[in-house]
C-alpha cells in the first residue's frame, strides 16, 4: 500500500489541470458515497498510465480516499453507498465502486447480492479484473 500512496503523491499536481471540469461534474458530492460538504480529493483509478487520464478521474471525499488506500480501515458501514455507486454514469466511479464491491464479498451478504445484480461489459470487466484492491 505504501507504493499506492506514493504514485498518489506524485502525480497529485498533474491532476490539477482535471480540477475545474471534475469539480464540475461532481457536483460537489463525493463520487462514491455521495457525501457533500467537505474536502474531495482526485484520485486516478488504476491502472494509472504515464500520462494522467481524465477518463480515470473521480472526485472522492477524505473517507472514501482513507479507506481505499488503508484496507484495514475500511468500515462495511460506509460502503452500504456502493449501492448506488456501482450505477454511476461515470465509467470511472462505476469501476472503482465495482473493484472496491470487490472486497467485501464473502464478507458481506450485501455485496454478494448487489454483485449478482450487475452487468458490465467485456472492456469494464478487463478494467475491474486488473485492480488489485
Ligand atoms: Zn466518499
Amino acid at each position: 500500500m505504501a507504493r499506492m500512496q506514493e504514485r498518489y503523491r506524485e502525480r497529485h499536481h498533474g491532476l490539477s489541470m482535471f480540477g475545474k471540469d471534475l469539480v464540475r461534474r461532481c457536483g460537489a458530492h463525493c463520487e462514491l458515497c455521495d457525501s457533500h460538504g467537505g474536502s474531495l480529493n482526485v484520485f486516478e483509478v488504476p491502472p494509472v498510465a504515464a500520462e494522467a487520464d481524465f477518463e480515470h478521474c473521480v472526485m472522492i471525499c477524505e473517507s472514501c480516499k482513507r479507506q481505499i488506500l488503508h484496507p484495514k480501515r475500511r468500515d462495511p458501514h460506509h460502503w452500504r453507498c456502493l449501492t448506488t455507486a456501482v450505477w454511476s454514469p461515470i465509467p470511472a466511479a462505476r469501476v472503482l465502486a465495482i473493484a472496491m464491491l470487490d472486497t467485501f464479498i464473502g464478507r458481506e451478504d450485501w455485496a454478494m447480492q448487489l454483485h449478482e445484480q450487475l452487468y458490465l461489459d467485456p472492456d469494464e470487466q478487463r478494467w475491474v479484473d486488473s485492480i488489485d484492491f
